[in-house]
């Protein structure tokens, strides 16, 4: 009897602790995603539970890695495709801010892509949303790690920050939900650690999906789960063909986002 009593109570408070998106946080005039049943950002969609995570320590590369961002310069990257003029010409060197050891987003100042392409790889990021928080829903800290600069997985302040599953932080945006919301408050650092398999193309027939696992502070937000296609708002996607190999592509959302500890490790796959 006082477990009926109770039990009520605490389902409450799980519904409390993590309340699902308004209505104006998601679409419902958006496509139905393929098998499943919601839609493209849906505001219903269930929400993964809120993890604290464990302290941060920092992970130093392995010796195989090329380090893309050691706290010092931009030579690595340069301004992505997604930035550059219509000719497919550069409008410009990187022009994210350098200092204290992070890379910092410069509102109108473009996306950064690596000057070397990859295909399957390991990365390791470390990012910091803005502070104080401003703005909310997909407004706050938003930028985001595209892998081959075609898939992403999202970077938000997801901090008590309510917005549609598939848009918070560690999703395969407007796809995959993060099966956890590990985030870190802000001020704090966050870590990705992205195992990425690249997709199988002969033109834009898919052999084999891509695939991506995500460990988010220690946390596995994505496991081996099949990417639809390049990341799209509001939209259904399909594969397109791409080269093998492509940039990694850091998203300018307008919000002063930090990136530190930047490494990729080239994977060798079977069957490949
Ligand atoms: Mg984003």
């Amino acid at each position: 009897m006082k477990f009926l009593a109770i039990a009520p109570l605490l389902f409450t408070g799980l519904l409390l602790a993590q309340p699902p998106a308004k209505p104006e946080l998601g679409f419902t005039d958006t496509p139905i995603l393929p098998g499943l049943p919601w839609h493209v950002h849906d505001p219903n969609r269930p929400h993964p539970p809120v993890v604290t995570p464990g302290p941060f320590f920092v992970e130093a590369p392995p010796a195989d890695a090329i380090v893309l961002f050691d706290g010092h310069d931009l030579s690595h990257w340069q301004l992505a495709k997604s930035s550059q003029s219509n000719d497919g010409k550069p409008t410009g060197p990187p022009a994210w801010k350098v200092q204290d050891g992070y890379m910092e987003v410069v509102p109108g100042k473009g996306e950064i892509g690596t000057k070397e392409k990859f295909g399957d790889i390991q990365l390791h990021l470390e990012w910091q949303s803005p502070t104080p928080p401003t703005g909310d829903s997909q407004g706050r800290g938003n930028s985001g790690v595209f892998l081959m600069g075609l898939y992403e997985i999202q970077v938000l302040d997801s901090y008590n920050n309510p917005t549609y599953a598939d848009g918070q932080a560690g999703a395969v945006y407007g796809q995959w939900p993060p099966l956890a919301n590990p985030i870190r408050p802000v001020g704090q650092w966050n870590s990705y650690d992205i195992y990425f398999e690249a997709p199988h193309l002969e033109g834009d027939k898919v052999i084999k999906p891509a695939a991506v696992t995500v460990v988010f502070n220690g946390v596995l937000v994505q496991d081996h789960q099949q990417i639809m296609g390049p990341t799209k708002h509001r939209e259904l996607t399909h594969y397109i063909a791409q080269p093998a190999e492509d940039s990694l592509v850091l998203q300018n959302h307008g919000n002063a986002v930090r990136y530190r500890n930047i490494w990729v490790r080239r994977l060798s796959l079977p069957g490949k």
